[in-house]
């Protein structure tokens, strides 16, 4: 075996493709492997199947694949034309390359690999590659994906916003709670987000009168987006934000403790509610007792009551169970 024959059987080519020449380049540090394939080979149409049509005309295409080893790599043919008697003129299909990729189909695997773990421009960079090149293959294999997503069974959703580009720009995103993914993202973080979630939820099959929950921060923005267009949807607050809330109201409180009794913080938390005048108390009878800092954290430590023990069932619950001075 040659080392023609041996890149055709690492490609995968069968009849009538063949390896025709390889060359490797160590001062461009690239090796091009040149395929072609047998005088009078025979394609079926990319359009019909037909089988048995032959080369009308050739045009040359290259494509970048895996490295081997330290060296780029790049696949290139001359791609027939067909003539077939249905469909007229017709480029025929690779088998290493999906029609109009600049890439195999090996090289856009790894691709697809690399994107959900880092930056586009990072993975543009290992690979040496423009990222503008990059996010077409994104693009394509996402838009793939999204044709064929069914959303008919989700039930329990998630939503969040985030700022993007350092800026007041912000996206909102929608999760599936149930199989962890991600359903929808949007511009904004306003009431309407959530209607065009629900639109795009319908055109995936599904129904936005079955969602049964929505998790959430305390945006009033959400909450009135969720009771206009998810119909039958209970509103949980996520214990992310409660937790975050209440730990500054808490901190607030020792703040001032310290404050107003200079050394005696500890104790303060845990004293009797009658040592503290009457604007305070109902909150200091909840924070008590306070739990020592945990050395672990490098934030203030809840005590036991105000720490969420899981989700929520609803808004009301949420409510109730907060401190006074967070709702
Ligand atoms: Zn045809």
């Amino acid at each position: 075996m040659d080392s023609k024959d041996l890149f055709a059987l690492a490609l995968g080519l069968t009849k009538p493709w063949y390896v025709a020449r390889n060359e490797l380049d160590t001062v461009k540090r690239q090796l091009e492997i040149g395929i072609d394939f047998e005088r009078g080979g025979t394609f079926p149409c990319p359009e019909c199947g037909q089988a048995g049509c032959k080369a009308y005309d050739t045009e040359e295409r290259r494509w970048r694949h895996l490295n081997f080893f330290q060296f780029e790599t790049v696949l290139s043919a001359r791609v027939p034309r067909i003539d077939c008697s249905s469909c007229g003129k017709r480029p025929v299909q690779v088998p290493w390359a999906r029609p109009g990729s600049g890439f195999t189909l090996l090289f856009e695997a790894l691709l697809l690999t690399m994107v959900p773990h880092m930056p586009v421009a990072a993975v543009a960079r290992l690979v040496g590659e423009h990222d503008t090149r990059l996010w077409r293959v994104i693009h394509h294999y996402v838009d793939q994906a999204l044709a064929t997503r069914d959303d008919s069974a989700v039930e329990r959703v998630g939503v969040d916003e985030t700022s993007s580009r350092r800026g007041h720009n912000y996206i909102s995103i929608f999760v599936d709670l149930d199989v962890p993914r991600v359903l929808f993202a949007t511009e904004g973080k306003d009431a309407p987000t959530v209607a065009r979630f629900a639109e795009n939820l319908e055109a995936h099959g599904g129904e936005p009168a079955s969602i049964k929950e929505v998790c959430m921060d305390m945006s009033p923005a959400f909450i009135k987006g969720a009771r206009e267009s998810l119909p039958n949807a209970s509103v949980t607050f996520d214990k992310f934000h409660i937790t975050k809330i209440i730990a500054e109201a808490v901190d607030k409180t020792r703040r001032e403790e310290r404050a107003d009794h200079p050394g005696t913080e500890g104790a303060a938390l845990r004293s009797a509610p009658e040592s503290r005048d009457d604007e305070r108390r109902p909150t200091r009878l909840r924070l008590r007792p306070a739990a020592p800092k945990d050395p672990t954290e490098n934030r203030p430590c809840l005590p036991p009551q105000a720490r969420i023990p899981r989700l929520l069932p609803s808004t009301a619950q949420a409510c109730r169970d907060l401190p006074q001075e967070v709702v």
